[in-house]
Protein backbone atom coordinates (compact mmCIF):
# COMPACT_ATOMS: atom_id res chain seq x y z
CA UNK A 1 0.00 0.00 0.00
CA UNK A 2 0.86 3.45 -0.61
CA UNK A 3 1.20 6.59 2.17
CA UNK A 4 -1.33 8.69 1.35
CA UNK A 5 -1.67 11.71 3.60
CA UNK A 6 -4.30 13.92 1.87
CA UNK A 7 -6.58 13.55 -1.16
CA UNK A 8 -7.84 15.91 -3.78
CA UNK A 9 -11.18 14.83 -5.14
CA UNK A 10 -12.68 16.08 -8.36
CA UNK A 11 -16.75 15.69 -8.59
CA UNK A 12 -18.65 15.42 -11.71
CA UNK A 13 -17.65 12.02 -13.55
CA UNK A 14 -15.88 10.96 -10.55
CA UNK A 15 -17.85 10.35 -7.66
CA UNK A 16 -21.29 11.37 -9.10
CA UNK A 17 -22.05 12.16 -13.13
CA UNK A 18 -25.33 14.72 -12.82
CA UNK A 19 -27.92 13.28 -10.66
CA UNK A 20 -26.29 9.70 -10.82
CA UNK A 21 -23.61 8.53 -7.93
CA UNK A 22 -21.01 6.92 -9.31
CA UNK A 23 -20.20 2.90 -8.08
CA UNK A 24 -18.82 2.79 -4.87
CA UNK A 25 -18.28 6.66 -4.19
CA UNK A 26 -19.70 6.76 -0.74
CA UNK A 27 -17.41 3.62 0.12
CA UNK A 28 -14.72 5.86 -0.93
CA UNK A 29 -15.40 8.46 1.09
CA UNK A 30 -16.11 6.14 4.47
CA UNK A 31 -12.98 4.54 4.08
CA UNK A 32 -10.76 8.12 3.68
CA UNK A 33 -12.38 8.73 7.20
CA UNK A 34 -12.27 5.62 8.84
CA UNK A 35 -8.56 5.94 7.72
CA UNK A 36 -7.92 9.30 8.86
CA UNK A 37 -6.82 10.93 5.98
CA UNK A 38 -7.83 14.25 5.17
CA UNK A 39 -9.69 15.18 2.35
CA UNK A 40 -11.15 18.29 -0.16
CA UNK A 41 -14.00 17.59 -3.06
CA UNK A 42 -12.56 20.01 -5.02
CA UNK A 43 -14.44 21.56 -8.04
CA UNK A 44 -13.79 23.69 -11.11
CA UNK A 45 -18.09 24.42 -11.25
CA UNK A 46 -18.61 27.78 -9.76
CA UNK A 47 -22.04 27.68 -9.59
CA UNK A 48 -22.95 26.44 -6.21
CA UNK A 49 -22.11 26.88 -3.08
CA UNK A 50 -20.21 24.78 -0.57
CA UNK A 51 -23.62 24.28 1.44
CA UNK A 52 -24.81 23.19 -1.84
CA UNK A 53 -22.37 20.89 -3.10
CA UNK A 54 -22.30 19.29 -0.18
CA UNK A 55 -26.27 18.91 0.55
CA UNK A 56 -26.12 17.78 -3.57
CA UNK A 57 -23.49 15.21 -1.97
CA UNK A 58 -26.09 14.05 1.11
CA UNK A 59 -28.61 13.98 -1.52
CA UNK A 60 -26.62 11.14 -3.71
CA UNK A 61 -25.60 8.84 -0.50
CA UNK A 62 -22.48 10.63 -0.26
CA UNK A 63 -21.68 11.92 3.58
CA UNK A 64 -20.25 16.03 2.50
CA UNK A 65 -19.65 18.96 4.84
CA UNK A 66 -19.30 22.21 3.51
CA UNK A 67 -15.98 22.59 4.74
CA UNK A 68 -14.76 20.02 2.61
CA UNK A 69 -15.99 21.79 -0.50
CA UNK A 70 -13.30 23.97 -2.30
CA UNK A 71 -14.39 24.84 -5.87
CA UNK A 72 -12.98 27.42 -8.38
CA UNK A 73 -15.57 30.43 -7.35
CA UNK A 74 -14.04 30.79 -3.40
CA UNK A 75 -10.69 30.40 -5.15
CA UNK A 76 -11.22 32.96 -7.77
CA UNK A 77 -12.64 35.36 -4.77
CA UNK A 78 -9.55 34.69 -2.58
CA UNK A 79 -7.37 35.07 -5.91
CA UNK A 80 -9.44 39.23 -6.13
CA UNK A 81 -8.75 39.59 -2.52
CA UNK A 82 -5.17 38.24 -2.55
CA UNK A 83 -4.58 40.51 -5.77
CA UNK A 84 -6.62 43.19 -3.85
CA UNK A 85 -5.07 43.43 -0.85
CA UNK A 86 -1.56 43.72 -2.13
CA UNK A 87 -2.75 46.17 -4.97
CA UNK A 88 -4.09 48.52 -1.84
CA UNK A 89 -0.98 48.46 0.14
CA UNK A 90 1.25 49.38 -2.86
CA UNK A 91 -0.95 52.19 -3.14
CA UNK A 92 -1.58 53.11 -0.26
CA UNK A 93 2.41 53.21 0.82
CA UNK A 94 2.52 55.93 -2.74
CA UNK A 95 -0.01 57.47 -1.42
CA UNK A 96 -0.10 57.53 2.43
CA UNK A 97 -3.74 56.85 2.64
CA UNK A 98 -5.19 55.28 5.86
CA UNK A 99 -8.56 53.54 4.08
CA UNK A 100 -8.84 50.71 2.09
CA UNK A 101 -11.94 50.37 -0.12
CA UNK A 102 -13.34 46.68 -0.86
CA UNK A 103 -12.80 45.37 -4.67
CA UNK A 104 -14.96 46.32 -7.10
CA UNK A 105 -16.15 43.55 -9.08
CA UNK A 106 -18.04 43.50 -12.49
CA UNK A 107 -19.59 39.61 -11.81
CA UNK A 108 -20.64 36.93 -14.83
CA UNK A 109 -21.63 33.94 -12.72
CA UNK A 110 -24.18 32.20 -10.89
CA UNK A 111 -25.17 32.27 -6.79
CA UNK A 112 -21.94 30.55 -5.57
CA UNK A 113 -19.86 32.73 -7.66
CA UNK A 114 -21.61 35.71 -6.43
CA UNK A 115 -22.04 34.41 -2.78
CA UNK A 116 -18.17 33.74 -2.44
CA UNK A 117 -17.33 37.40 -3.80
CA UNK A 118 -19.98 38.92 -1.24
CA UNK A 119 -18.14 36.58 1.07
CA UNK A 120 -14.72 37.78 0.72
CA UNK A 121 -16.01 41.18 1.20
CA UNK A 122 -16.13 42.26 -2.77
CA UNK A 123 -18.63 44.71 -3.95
CA UNK A 124 -20.92 43.64 -6.84
CA UNK A 125 -21.46 46.51 -9.24
CA UNK A 126 -24.33 46.37 -10.86
CA UNK A 127 -25.55 46.52 -14.41
CA UNK A 128 -26.36 50.33 -14.70
CA UNK A 129 -22.71 51.20 -12.88
CA UNK A 130 -21.04 53.49 -15.12
CA UNK A 131 -17.73 53.44 -13.27
CA UNK A 132 -14.63 51.01 -14.33
CA UNK A 133 -14.76 47.54 -11.88
CA UNK A 134 -10.88 46.58 -10.29
CA UNK A 135 -12.09 43.18 -11.82
CA UNK A 136 -14.22 41.23 -14.19
CA UNK A 137 -14.50 37.77 -12.38
CA UNK A 138 -16.50 35.19 -14.95
CA UNK A 139 -18.00 31.71 -14.46
CA UNK A 140 -20.60 29.78 -15.78
CA UNK A 141 -23.71 31.59 -16.15
CA UNK A 142 -26.56 29.97 -17.21
CA UNK A 143 -28.36 33.40 -17.48
CA UNK A 144 -25.56 34.88 -19.89
CA UNK A 145 -27.47 37.86 -22.29
CA UNK A 146 -25.64 39.94 -25.20
CA UNK A 147 -26.10 43.08 -22.51
CA UNK A 148 -23.96 40.81 -19.48
CA UNK A 149 -21.25 40.24 -22.33
CA UNK A 150 -21.42 43.87 -23.42
CA UNK A 151 -20.23 45.20 -19.85
CA UNK A 152 -17.88 42.62 -19.58
CA UNK A 153 -16.12 43.68 -22.53
CA UNK A 154 -16.43 47.56 -21.99
CA UNK A 155 -14.35 46.69 -18.34
CA UNK A 156 -11.84 44.60 -19.09
CA UNK A 157 -11.05 46.69 -22.50
CA UNK A 158 -11.06 49.87 -19.57
CA UNK A 159 -8.30 47.98 -17.70
CA UNK A 160 -10.52 45.59 -15.34
CA UNK A 161 -8.51 42.40 -14.84
CA UNK A 162 -9.98 39.83 -16.31
CA UNK A 163 -10.56 36.69 -14.03
CA UNK A 164 -11.78 33.29 -15.19
CA UNK A 165 -13.28 30.25 -13.19
CA UNK A 166 -12.22 27.80 -15.08
CA UNK A 167 -11.28 26.87 -18.47
CA UNK A 168 -13.77 24.16 -19.18
CA UNK A 169 -15.28 24.59 -22.65
CA UNK A 170 -18.28 21.47 -22.15
CA UNK A 171 -20.32 20.61 -19.54
CA UNK A 172 -21.67 16.72 -19.75
CA UNK A 173 -25.12 17.85 -19.00
CA UNK A 174 -28.08 14.64 -19.26
CA UNK A 175 -26.08 12.67 -21.51
CA UNK A 176 -25.05 15.69 -23.97
CA UNK A 177 -22.51 18.30 -23.91
CA UNK A 178 -23.55 22.06 -22.80
CA UNK A 179 -20.98 25.14 -22.94
CA UNK A 180 -19.12 25.50 -19.93
CA UNK A 181 -17.14 28.62 -18.50
CA UNK A 182 -14.16 28.33 -20.51
CA UNK A 183 -16.83 28.92 -23.74
CA UNK A 184 -18.01 32.04 -22.56
CA UNK A 185 -14.48 33.34 -21.16
CA UNK A 186 -13.42 32.49 -25.15
CA UNK A 187 -15.54 35.18 -26.07
CA UNK A 188 -14.60 37.71 -23.79
CA UNK A 189 -10.92 37.23 -24.84
CA UNK A 190 -11.61 37.20 -28.25
CA UNK A 191 -13.70 40.45 -28.13
CA UNK A 192 -11.03 42.28 -25.81
CA UNK A 193 -7.70 40.13 -26.95
CA UNK A 194 -7.13 39.86 -23.15
CA UNK A 195 -6.10 36.63 -21.95
CA UNK A 196 -7.52 36.08 -18.56
CA UNK A 197 -6.24 35.08 -15.24
CA UNK A 198 -7.56 31.54 -14.69
CA UNK A 199 -8.28 30.19 -11.57
CA UNK A 200 -9.59 26.50 -11.81
CA UNK A 201 -8.16 23.06 -12.83
CA UNK A 202 -5.43 23.05 -14.32
CA UNK A 203 -4.19 26.21 -12.99
CA UNK A 204 -1.85 25.76 -9.74
CA UNK A 205 -4.03 29.09 -8.29
CA UNK A 206 -6.93 26.79 -6.90
CA UNK A 207 -4.40 24.13 -6.35
CA UNK A 208 -2.58 26.80 -4.01
CA UNK A 209 -5.71 27.51 -2.23
CA UNK A 210 -6.92 24.21 -1.95
CA UNK A 211 -3.46 22.94 -0.01
CA UNK A 212 -3.98 25.95 2.20
CA UNK A 213 -7.08 24.99 3.54
CA UNK A 214 -6.08 21.13 4.04
CA UNK A 215 -3.31 22.65 6.18
CA UNK A 216 -0.90 20.15 4.54
CA UNK A 217 2.89 21.37 4.15
CA UNK A 218 3.89 19.77 0.79
CA UNK A 219 1.88 18.74 -2.56
CA UNK A 220 4.21 15.52 -2.37
CA UNK A 221 1.95 14.53 0.48
CA UNK A 222 -1.57 15.34 -1.96
CA UNK A 223 -2.86 12.85 -3.99
CA UNK A 224 -5.42 14.17 -6.69
CA UNK A 225 -8.24 11.82 -8.17
CA UNK A 226 -10.05 13.11 -10.97
CA UNK A 227 -12.04 11.46 -14.43
CA UNK A 228 -10.32 14.83 -16.90
CA UNK A 229 -6.89 14.42 -18.05
CA UNK A 230 -6.61 18.14 -18.71
CA UNK A 231 -7.90 19.30 -15.58
CA UNK A 232 -7.30 17.40 -12.80
CA UNK A 233 -4.27 15.08 -14.23
CA UNK A 234 -2.51 18.34 -15.57
CA UNK A 235 -3.16 20.34 -12.28
CA UNK A 236 -1.54 17.59 -10.69
CA UNK A 237 1.38 17.98 -12.51
CA UNK A 238 1.53 21.57 -12.72
CA UNK A 239 2.04 21.35 -9.10
CA UNK A 240 3.77 18.47 -8.10
CA UNK A 241 0.49 16.15 -6.78
CA UNK A 242 0.65 12.30 -7.54
CA UNK A 243 -2.43 11.80 -9.57
CA UNK A 244 -4.94 8.83 -10.48
CA UNK A 245 -7.19 9.14 -13.23
CA UNK A 246 -10.34 7.24 -12.56
CA UNK A 247 -12.34 6.27 -16.03
CA UNK A 248 -15.66 6.98 -14.54
CA UNK A 249 -16.45 10.06 -16.43
CA UNK A 250 -14.54 11.85 -19.46
CA UNK A 251 -11.95 8.95 -19.18
CA UNK A 252 -13.18 6.20 -19.83
CA UNK A 253 -12.19 2.37 -20.59
CA UNK A 254 -12.49 2.81 -24.27
CA UNK A 255 -11.23 6.33 -24.91
CA UNK A 256 -8.34 6.96 -22.40
CA UNK A 257 -5.50 6.38 -24.66
CA UNK A 258 -6.77 8.50 -27.13
CA UNK A 259 -7.48 11.00 -24.42
CA UNK A 260 -3.77 10.11 -23.37
CA UNK A 261 -2.31 10.90 -26.44
CA UNK A 262 -4.47 13.78 -27.34
CA UNK A 263 -3.47 15.58 -24.01
CA UNK A 264 0.51 14.86 -23.76
CA UNK A 265 -0.89 14.01 -19.92
CA UNK A 266 -0.19 11.17 -18.05
CA UNK A 267 -1.47 10.06 -14.96
CA UNK A 268 1.03 8.05 -12.29
CA UNK A 269 -2.18 5.70 -11.63
CA UNK A 270 -5.39 4.82 -13.70
CA UNK A 271 -7.92 2.88 -11.69
CA UNK A 272 -11.27 1.32 -13.79
CA UNK A 273 -13.73 2.68 -10.80
CA UNK A 274 -13.25 3.77 -7.43
CA UNK A 275 -13.33 0.29 -5.54
CA UNK A 276 -9.47 -0.44 -7.16
CA UNK A 277 -8.70 3.52 -6.44
CA UNK A 278 -9.49 2.64 -2.77
CA UNK A 279 -8.16 -0.79 -2.63
CA UNK A 280 -4.69 0.64 -4.08
CA UNK A 281 -4.52 3.52 -1.64
CA UNK A 282 -6.58 2.96 1.42
CA UNK A 283 -5.85 0.46 4.45
CA UNK A 284 -9.11 -2.48 4.26
CA UNK A 285 -11.29 -1.61 7.27
CA UNK A 286 -11.84 -3.37 9.94
CA UNK A 287 -15.06 -4.58 9.16
CA UNK A 288 -16.14 -6.33 6.13
CA UNK A 289 -17.63 -4.62 3.24
CA UNK A 290 -20.58 -6.14 3.59
CA UNK A 291 -21.29 -5.13 7.18
CA UNK A 292 -21.08 -1.38 6.48
CA UNK A 293 -23.01 -1.32 3.59
MG1 LIG B 1 -14.61 15.67 -13.46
Amino acid sequence: MNTLQAVFLDLDGTLYNGQYKIEYAERLIQRLRLAGIPFLFLTNNSSRTPQMVAEHLCELGIEAHASEVYNSAQAAATYVSEQWRERQSAEQQAAQATTLRPPRVYCIGEIGMRTALLDAGAELISEEATHTPDFVVQGIDRQLTYDKLKRAVQHILQGATFVLTNPDLLLPWNQQFVPGAGSIGAMLEAATGVKPVVIGKPSPIIMRYALAKLHVSSFAEVLMVGDNLRTDIAAAHAVGCRSALVLTGVAQAHNVDALMADSGVTPDAIYPDLQSLADAWLPQSQRKETDVL
